[in-house]
């Protein structure tokens, strides 16, 4: 059902980026991706997304912890790709540290990608939806954007932020056929979790064991990890004609972890 439709997707090299990559493709939608990794790998997932599609995907890097690296993706996607009608604001970082001695560039950087850039991504590319008279914009915020966890200060604030930048974009767009979304997934099992193992046993002074039971997983009463296909195909359905009342929402997959 999203034949033709142009799809960027920033950190779809990677995690729940490459998921949502893979889940437009099957689609029919046309791919661009963006994010870091090695040059083989990413060409070899870029090939896989234009099998799946049946049309070209393009792959465009840029690091978008710089605000002109933003819009300049942005037109670069709309021009190789013909065009714009799915933003999914993806890319993340994450660092565990207490704010005592939390590094200030991380939580520039994190601020940065996490925050700015959705915001700098969105400027662009909602002139060019408007223009169409269709969008879907979708964020990835995190159950950190309604509640904090001890030692993420950088990242829980910069997914509150990120919930308040979707609401705004949502009224300033409501009836024009765009829909701006935050979709909050609980843990998924990625490099960005698996990265951040080391430091939580650090901070916590706990084994990857412990962390992985009673931080992680106990967090979520189905005591089991999200799967980026699921949040993916929340993706997909947000980006239906069915969903086109779904505005200015969070959609929580968390196993339970927001409702208690
Ligand atoms: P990941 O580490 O697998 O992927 C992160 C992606 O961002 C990669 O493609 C990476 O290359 C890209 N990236 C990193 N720095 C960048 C930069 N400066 N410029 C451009 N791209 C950059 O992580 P993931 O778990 O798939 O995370 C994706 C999103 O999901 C993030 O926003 C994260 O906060 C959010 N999230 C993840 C979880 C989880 O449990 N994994 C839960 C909630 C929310």
């Amino acid at each position: 059902f999203l034949k033709n439709r142009v799809a960027l997707v920033t950190g779809s090299t990677s995690g729940i980026g490459l998921a949502y990559a893979r889940a437009l493709a099957a689609e029919g939608a046309v791919l661009v991706m963006t994010g870091f990794g090695d040059p083989a790998d990413i060409e070899t997932q870029r090939r896989a997304l234009s099998d799946a599609s049946g049309q070209e995907a393009f792959f465009i890097p840029a690091d978008l912890s710089l605000m002109e690296s933003n819009r300049a993706l942005v037109h670069a996607a709309c021009e190789q790709a013909g065009g714009l009608d799915i933003l999914i604001a993806n890319a993340g970082v994450q660092h565990v540290e207490a704010i005592d001695t939390f590094p200030a560039e991380k939580w520039e950087q994190i601020i940065a990608l996490n925050l700015s850039s959705p915001f700098h991504l969105m400027q662009t590319a909602i002139p060019l939806m408007r223009a169409s008279g269709w969008g879907r914009i979708i964020v990835t915020a995190s159950i950190h954007s309604q509640v904090a966890s001890p030692f993420k200060s950088a990242y829980v604030a910069a997914k509150h932020g990120l919930l308040g930048l979707v609401k705004t974009a949502a009224l300033e767009t409501a009836g024009t056929g765009i829909t701006v979304n935050a979709i909050s997934p609980g843990y998924v099992w990625t490099p960005l979790v698996e990265n951040q193992i080391p430091d939580t046993m650090k901070a916590r002074n706990m084994t990857r064991e412990q962390v992985i039971r009673d931080i992680l997983l106990a967090a979520q009463p189905t005591g089991q990890f999200v799967t980026a296909e699921q949040v993916a195909a929340m993706a997909t359905f947000l980006c239906r004609d069915e969903a086109e009342q779904i505005t200015g929402a969070n959609q929580m997959i968390d196993g339970g972890y927001t409702a208690r």
